[in-house]
């Protein structure tokens, strides 16, 4: 197996840690640049109505389009903004590019669903984020931050409890993003009277072929629902996904099988579409 796999492989998983230490500061020093130079942006990821497959909402998920390389996924570079401690720079961009592209899009007669966007854990216990999201107009029910269960670890820590005081305020929606992935109590998760659960995507993916997992999700759903909480499903990929997350009632689907992110511009030309499908729909 290790001779199938070649060389790279020892030089890809037992790097010096000095060759190590000096890729991470090299990808730090591009990303500040890179924030700087504004190659920060989002690409969103419909979400759909489970019982009628509308459209319900869209998912902001960052992206960073780096000179020279081109486009760098999240797992390729929040793993050392979280180190280096600029993580919240990266949301705070991210939270901007969204309300910019809303303004944009409603100026240009587009109407734009309820947006989601991803909120560290370390930018939920900045003491300077309740002030900071005081100075965005922010329409009322428009957003919802999607907070993982790493966010809640530290249940007496009064930062947070502040930020989510004021983030209820201005009138964002709590979601509780990756639902059964991580170490929080539930009883910590519904202390934040989240408006929606998303199953992660490893729970989901197996529905099709596992009887446990099937029951799993479908428990996981009733628990939702028994709380008056939504539910939406990560990682629909499939027919037999979308089938079987129909039958259990679970509330929204978002998945490549229903549609991939796309960059701002093709947002904008997938929500003005999908306008006026519906209304040709109501028409006929
Ligand atoms: P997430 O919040 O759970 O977002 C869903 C991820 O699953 C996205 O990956 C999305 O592209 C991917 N996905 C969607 N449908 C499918 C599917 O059918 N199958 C599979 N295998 N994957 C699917 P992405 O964009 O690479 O983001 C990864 C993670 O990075 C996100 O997971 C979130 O935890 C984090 N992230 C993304 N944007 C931000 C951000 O602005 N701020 C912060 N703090 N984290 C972010
Ligand atoms: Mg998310
Ligand atoms: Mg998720
Ligand atoms: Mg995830």
């Amino acid at each position: 197996e290790a001779k199938k796999a070649g060389r790279g492989r020892y030089r890809f998983y037992s790097p010096s840690m000095k060759e190590e230490a000096r890729c991470r500061k090299h990808t730090f020093d591009a990303l500040a640049a890179g924030i700087e130079k504004g190659e920060i942006t989002c690409h969103y990821q419909p979400q759909f109505d489970a019982a009628t497959l509308e459209l319900s909402g869209l998912e902001a998920l960052v992206r960073w389009e780096r000179e020279a390389f081109g486009l760098f996924m999240p797992h390729q570079f929040l793993g050392v903004a979280e180190d280096m401690g600029i993580l919240p720079d990266v949301d705070d961009v991210v939270l901007r590019r969204v309300l910019h592209d809303i303004n944009k899009w409603e100026r240009a007669g587009i109407h734009v669903p309820p947006i989601s966007v991803n909120v560290s854990a370390s930018r939920l216990n900045d003491p300077t984020f309740a002030d900071q999201l005081r100075t965005f107009d922010i329409p009322v029910g428009m957003l919802s931050f999607e907070l993982l269960e790493s966010a809640f670890l530290d249940t007496k820590n009064n930062v947070v409890d502040r930020n989510l005081d004021v983030v209820n305020e201005l009138g964002i929606n709590i979601e509780i993003d990756d639902f059964g992935s991580g170490h929080a109590s539930i009883a910590s998760l519904l202390a934040v009277s989240p408006k929606r659960l998303k199953i992660d995507h490893a729970l989901v993916s197996p529905i099709d072929t596992s009887e446990r997992q099937r029951d799993l999700v479908k428990n996981i759903i009733g628990i939702g629902h028994m709380l008056g909480i939504k539910v939406v499903a990560e990682g629909v990929e499939t027919a037999a996904h979308i089938e079987i997350l129909q039958a259990m009632r679970c509330d929204f689907l978002q998945g490549f099988g229903l549609s991939r992110p796309m960059d701002g511009t093709n947002t904008g030309h997938f929500l003005s579409t999908t306008a006026e499908a519906r209304a040709a729909r109501k028409q006929a």
